[in-house]
């Protein structure tokens, strides 16, 4: 887990351009009303960016109309004159890491192919087409944190980029196998633990993260081909010793750990094979 990289876009131009190429139609006079609104959006871009890494103080939404609220989150919506939702989003992507690119900031599991917003357009429509609210994640856990994102006046999800993510591991697993010895394919056990230099309410942000994610049961179902292509590196390598397949498999921890952080499921999951005597002992 590792933050990402701020869009470098002017949110008050992206507004404008958006207002500027906007129509009244007969449905809707969003032109008119994204210019009515304007100061007070702005207004709260300014809001967000000073509150920044306290985004759970935010005042809520004094925008109550229902045709402002449709004029505002259709800023983001894909037709004939919201081209430019589709520039935003593209240059939101395109300057991501080449590690961000293929996986998602909140789980590192699949590619990052849809945008969060972070505080949800039906709750803060103002922030529909606010750069800094879009963060880029994949649709499970777009589908998965949808409309939340507060609980009892504390945030639910890390934002990856005001948050800081600890540097130190807060993501372990171990491999337990059954008694049956023939039997070579472990479960993997996924945990949090509380590092002593995590703040707790920052451990406690993490922990919601992945509690409301399931993030520890999603690691424990998608290892299977990763776990698969270290026993065929340790079974197809057998002129090796097994401190050896070790010292490897830390090679590629190390690889996992420096391009996705400390936290990447897969860093865990070689840490936890190359600790496992039994993993050894049942292939080798
Ligand atoms: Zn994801």
């Amino acid at each position: 887990m590792k933050i990402l990289e701020m869009p470098k876009l002017n949110a008050e131009d992206v507004y404008t351009e958006i207002k500027t190429n906007s129509k009244n139609t007969e449905n809707i006079d969003k032109r008119d009303r994204l210019e009515n609104l304007e100061t007070l959006v702005f207004k709260r871009y300014k809001e967000y960016e000073m509150i920044n890494v306290s985004l759970e103080l935010i005042s809520e939404s004094t925008i109550s109309d229902k045709m402002d609220k449709e004029a505002l989150g259709s800023c983001y919506n894909r037709n004939k004159s919201g081209y430019l939702e589709g520039e935003v989003v593209s240059t939101i992507l395109s300057i991501q890491s080449a590690q961000h690119k293929n996986s998602c900031p909140y789980c590192g599991i699949d590619k990052p192919r849809t945008i969060d917003h972070y505080l949800p357009k039906s709750v803060f429509p103002e922030f529909s087409i606010f750069p800094p609210n879009l963060i880029p994640c994949c649709g499970r856990c777009n589908t998965k944190k949808n409309d939340r994102w507060l609980e009892n006046g504390q945030r639910l999800f890390l934002n990856f980029y005001y948050d800081s993510i600890p540097n130190v591991r807060f993501l372990t697993s171990k491999l337990v196998y059954s008694l049956d010895e023939e039997n070579q394919i472990p479960t993997v056990v996924f945990e949090l633990i509380k590092h002593s230099e995590i703040q707790p309410k920052q451990y406690d942000l993490i922990e919601r993260h992945f509690n409301k994610l399931e993030l520890l049961e999603e690691y424990s179902e998608v290892i299977e081909e990763e776990l698969s292509n270290i026993h065929d590196l340790v079974i197809h390598n057998e002129t090796l010793s097994i401190e050896d397949h070790r010292e490897n498999l830390r090679m590629q921890a190390r690889m996992f750990a420096r391009k996705y952080g400390v936290n990447y499921w897969k860093a865990c999951l070689y840490d936890a094979v190359i600790n496992c005597d039994e993993f050894f002992k049942r292939i080798c």
